[in-house]
């Protein structure tokens, strides 16, 4: 597969090509708190950090992979980014085509409304975010007017043309939501984030309300228009086998923080937090005959209102010694494109699997939740 420059995309992503493209998008210090209202008179008596100083970033022609339990903040962190949410802080540099580097957390609306030409989002639930009272035309050709892209009979051309590459009919643009599947319903989704062209989408969990033999179809479609339009991808997920299948490169998060971020053939082999060990250690072995033993972790995901003192992940962790329960580890490169937030990333013998790269998607799902709870 080969990204926006020609570069290989998936296979091989140990690192070949680190460095060599420029980043689309850097994400420093990145937080989002919702603060949590209580009493009377409504006051403000604590934060939920459902985002607490991320740092990420993403090639051109890239798909990252971020992954994590439920509640992780790995929507908010996407919502976030895209200024769907108002940060609470951080740096969002995105490098619009037009504009050059554009810092998102203090874009005018003028500047974001340009900027939303070129970064777009894909949502969840596609029963959810179409709206049924529009038929499936319009929805497509909404953002394509709201920008003034195209007008006119274009527009239904315009229109037809997207649908029949997401692998739909033009008379499809005459219907409404429900009349459609599940995965046609993403499809719909998918053909509307495509519409006005972007360079980034903001995959928020795409297949993880579908079938699974929808989710390879699904997935399929997204690498074909990565490969046909140079996409790039920031794709969340809770599911570790999709993560694997799209992903260059994978972001783990726990409670609000991303805890390692690697190529992905290189964090399933190789990983350097407990955590990414214990999530990948519970994938059931490709061979039914080969028993897995998973890692079980102990304990509950702390609340983001209340998270511990020092690494968040110090009560579940095996490895875990003094400094854990008084100093956050920050992330940082351990070895070259490889960067995990732990005190002891260099000195753990940690277990990986070697990855499945390549092969064919999501044929077995493993939703973050069971892992860490250490089921399969
Ligand atoms: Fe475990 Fe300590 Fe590393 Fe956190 S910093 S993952 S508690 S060893």
């Amino acid at each position: 597969m080969l990204g926006a420059d020609g570069n290989a995309g998936k296979a091989g992503s140990g690192g070949s090509s680190e460095g060599d493209r420029r980043n689309l998008l850097d994400v420093k210090g990145l937080k989002k708190h919702f603060p949590i209202h209580g009493g009377l008179l409504g006051r403000t008596r604590g934060y939920v950090k459902a985002v607490d100083g991320i740092d990420l970033f993403i090639r051109k022609g890239e798909t990252l992979g971020l992954v994590g339990e439920s509640g992780c903040g790995k929507s908010t962190a996407g919502r976030t980014i895209i200024r769907l949410y108002e940060p609470t802080g951080g740096d969002i540099v995105f490098d619009d085509p037009d504009l050059g580097p554009i810092h998102l957390e203090r874009a005018t609306s003028k500047e974001l409304s340009h900027v939303w030409m070129h970064m777009q989002m894909i949502f969840q639930d596609p029963f959810s975010s179409l709206d049924p009272r529009m038929s499936v035309g319009r929805i497509v050709a909404e953002p394509l007017v709201v920008r003034r892209v195209v007008k006119g009979s274009e527009l239904n051309d315009r229109v037809a043309t997207i649908l029949t590459r997401v692998g739909l009919r033009p008379e499809h643009m005459s219907r409404y939501p429900h009349a459609f599947s599940g995965g046609q319903r993403q499809r719909i989704g998918i053909a509307r984030a495509l519409a006005v062209s972007p360079n980034l989408i903001i995959c928020d969990e795409p297949v993880s309300a579908l079938d699974v033999s929808v989710q390879a179809q699904v997935l399929n479609l997204l690498e074909d228009l990565q490969d046909e339009f140079n996409l790039t991808y920031l794709f969340i997920a809770h599911d570790l086998s999709v993560v694997e299948h799209i992903s260059d490169r994978v972001a783990v998060m726990y409670v609000g923080y991303v805890v390692e971020v690697a190529p992905t053939e290189e964090l399933f082999r190789n990983p350097k937090m407990p955590y990414t060990e214990a999530l990948i250690g519970a994938i059931p072995p490709p061979n039914p005959r080969l028993r897995s033993r998973p890692l079980k972790l102990p304990g509950e995901v702390p609340s983001p209102a209340n998270p511990p003192s020092g690494c968040y992940f110090h009560p579940r962790c095996q490895y875990a010694q003094d400094i854990c329960k008084v100093e956050r580890p920050p992330l940082r490169e351990v070895s070259p494109g490889h960067y995990a937030a732990c005190h002891f990333a260099e000195t753990l013998s940690l277990r990986g699997v070697p990855a499945l790269v390549g092969a064919a998607p999501a044929v077995s799902p493993v939703p973050v939740a069971s892992a860490a709870a250490g089921t399969s």
